[in-house]
């Protein structure tokens, strides 16, 4: 079978910042995929070179089959791209823009069914003939997630769609991204919030300084935190000399709050404890937090690697 997304050798560089250092990736068809890392890592200059809007300087990309360069047409039409900035043209309405962007795709009066369609689903009805300049930046959003499927596209990449967007729409775009997976879509999502691609990714590349440095399923990804755990712990005040096998698991210190690292193979909690006690400090309150991907992720692109 086809892939949805195949990458292969890809570089890129914006003079002498080195962008995207060997990027291959297979992302088949009906994946729900995603591609996370830390700012800058490469992700939208990825999705770019995806969308055939920037030219990678060596390797390949074809979106179902068609190169993104030499069949830039036949791939973009399989393809809708939500990007990460919002970029309008402020002199049309909801429902004119989205016309607009379909005639691109050579669709007219036969497509305005499933504008609408669109249009309720996104819950704008109530600004389709508003001007694109009088929405709020939630609103505009999701008019970007209308443009990018106002031709059924077949893989649907989204740029960090949630970025800056309130708990209340993050949860109906979340639905209604996990909508258009289950009609059999591909989807690519990019996003700094992990909790979101825990919830939604069945699998994950994990970019860092343009090279994917973690690829696996998620609960793979989500086993190998597993050899860690967090152990929270509120203590009394603060603690004097504290031995340096203690000090070098602490990754967090907050007033009398403390956060350690522990190996769960290696650490006991009971030795911790008494190492605590030993130096004065009594606990007040002791969890234990289950990793979660932000720890895996954390772990995997922690500078200190
Ligand atoms: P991400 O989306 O993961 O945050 P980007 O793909 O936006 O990362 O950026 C990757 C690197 O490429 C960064 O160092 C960024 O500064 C650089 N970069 C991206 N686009 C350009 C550009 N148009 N010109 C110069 N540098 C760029
Ligand atoms: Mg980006």
């Amino acid at each position: 079978m086809v892939p949805a997304v195949a990458i292969s050798g890809v570089h890129k560089h914006f003079a002498s910042v080195q962008a995207l250092k060997g990027i291959d990736l297979v992302i088949e068809r009906g994946e729900f995929f995603g591609l996370l890392g830390p700012n800058g890592a490469g992700k939208s200059t990825l999705i770019s070179i995806i969308a055939g809007l920037c030219r990678a300087n060596a390797g390949n990309v074809s979106v179902l089959g068609h190169d993104v360069v030499h069949d830039y047409r036949r791939a973009r039409r399989c393809l809708g791209v939500v990007p990460q900035e919002l970029v309008f043209d402020p002199f049309f309405t909801v429902r004119e823009i989205l016309r607009i962007q379909a005639g691109y795709f050579g669709l007219g009066r036969e497509n305005y069914a499933w504008i609408e369609e669109l249009i309720e689903a996104l819950m704008l009805g109530d600004k389709a003939d508003a001007n694109l300049r009088t929405l709020s930046g939630g609103m505009k959003r999701r008019v970007l997630i209308a443009q990018a499927l106002v031709h059924r596209p077949e893989v649907v990449v989204l740029d960090e769609p949630t970025a800056g967007v309130d708990v209340e729409l993050r949860q109906s775009l979340w639905q209604f991204i996990q909508k258009l997976h289950a009609e059999g879509r591909t989807i690519v999502l990019t996003t700094h919030y992990l909790e979101e691609a825990e919830m939604l990714c069945e699998r994950i590349a994990i970019l860092d300084q343009g090279r994917i440095i973690a690829l696996d399923t998620k609960d793979h990804l989500l086993a190998l935190g597993m050899a860690h755990a967090t152990l929270q712990l509120v203590t009394d005040g603060p603690i004097a000399n504290c031995p340096p096998v203690l000090a070098q698991k602490i990754r967090k210190t907050e007033g009398n709050r403390i956060e350690l690292q522990i190996d769960r193979q290696k650490d006991s909690i009971i030795e911790i404890v008494d190492a605590l006690r030993g130096c004065g400090t009594q606990i007040v309150d002791l969890r234990i937090q289950e990793p979660d991907l932000e720890d895996v992720f954390m772990q995997l692109t922690r500078k200190d690697r």
